[in-house]
């Protein structure tokens, strides 16, 4: 295929599966590579270097779970992880095993391509995230992108300072303090997002639009992917110190004053 420039891996074991999320993947551009193993699929990973995972739970040889680590350790791909049982799902969200989205089967083709479509249209960074909506709870236009600012201070052009935390947008690198936090993707871009105007109240509504597109109405997946960060922020900082990302109840999320944690 022309012009095609996204790569994805398909780590499924059961056939009819592995060639339906194949040629879905494929009518979307994707050169595809399929593994009916987990081991097969972690050898294609190491050699194709993909963009995309998909990763079903149950595999013959090694768990699912075990395999998105171990793609977490060696790739930035995006990772869908399939299952299915819904109680599965809910149960691996909040195991920070690194996946981006979950889906459980059955699924449509054109479900599969939606949610690809929201993962690789997700705000790249900080300067992408003029894409969102504005929909602070009172109407007051948002904050100017801290990317925007002259450089000079503490911020430069691709770097973004909120108290300990600072994001280095184009390395997508985000540390506390000076130690590195091991963020997914998603996590990155809902930090980015939150950054990119951090006095507003972001509702979970509004990131869910920004972060995987409209027509989602699961804000339960902002709110533990909104955990898992918190958590990952807040145990680099100083011992009992408090969470940069504040929920304001009935609302949503916003960051935490610069200099309260
Ligand atoms: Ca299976």
């Amino acid at each position: 295929m022309t012009g095609s420039e996204r790569t994805a891996v398909v780590v499924e074991d059961d056939d009819d599966i592995r060639e339906l999320i194949t040629h879905s993947l494929t009518m979307q551009g994707f050169e595809v590579a399929a593994a009916a193993s987990g081991q097969a699929g972690l050898d294609l990973v190491m050699a194709n270097d993909p963009d995309l995972v998909t990763l079903d739970l149950g595999l013959p040889d090694l768990d699912g779970i075990e395999v998105c680590r171990r793609v977490r350790d060696v790739s930035q791909a995006y990772v869908v992880m399939i299952s299915a049982r819904t109680d599965e799902i809910d149960r691996l969200m909040g195991l920070e095993i690194g996946a981006d989205d979950y889906l459980t089967k059955p699924f449509s083709p054109r479900e599969l391509q939606a949610r690809v479509n929201a993962m690789f249209r997700r705000p790249r960074a900080v300067r992408a995230t003029a894409d969102v909506p504005a929909a602070g709870t009172n109407g007051s236009p948002p904050a100017p992108t801290p990317a925007a600012t002259p450089s000079g201070g503490e911020s430069d052009a691709t770097t973004i300072r909120h108290g300990r935390i600072a994001v280095d947008a184009e390395g997508r690198v985000v540390t506390v303090d000076g130690k590195e936090a091991d963020l997914t993707r998603t996590e990155f871009d809902l930090l980015a997002t939150l950054l990119s105007a951090p006095r507003r109240v972001w509702s979970r509504a509004v990131l869910l639009d920004g972060l995987w597109g409209p027509g989602w109405s699961e804000e339960h997946l902002v709110e533990v992917h909104v955990g898992n960060l918190r958590r990952k922020l807040t145990k680099l900082g100083p011992a009992g110190g408090r969470a940069p990302i504040r929920t304001v109840r009935g609302v949503g999320y916003r960051m935490e004053e610069p200099d309260a944690f």
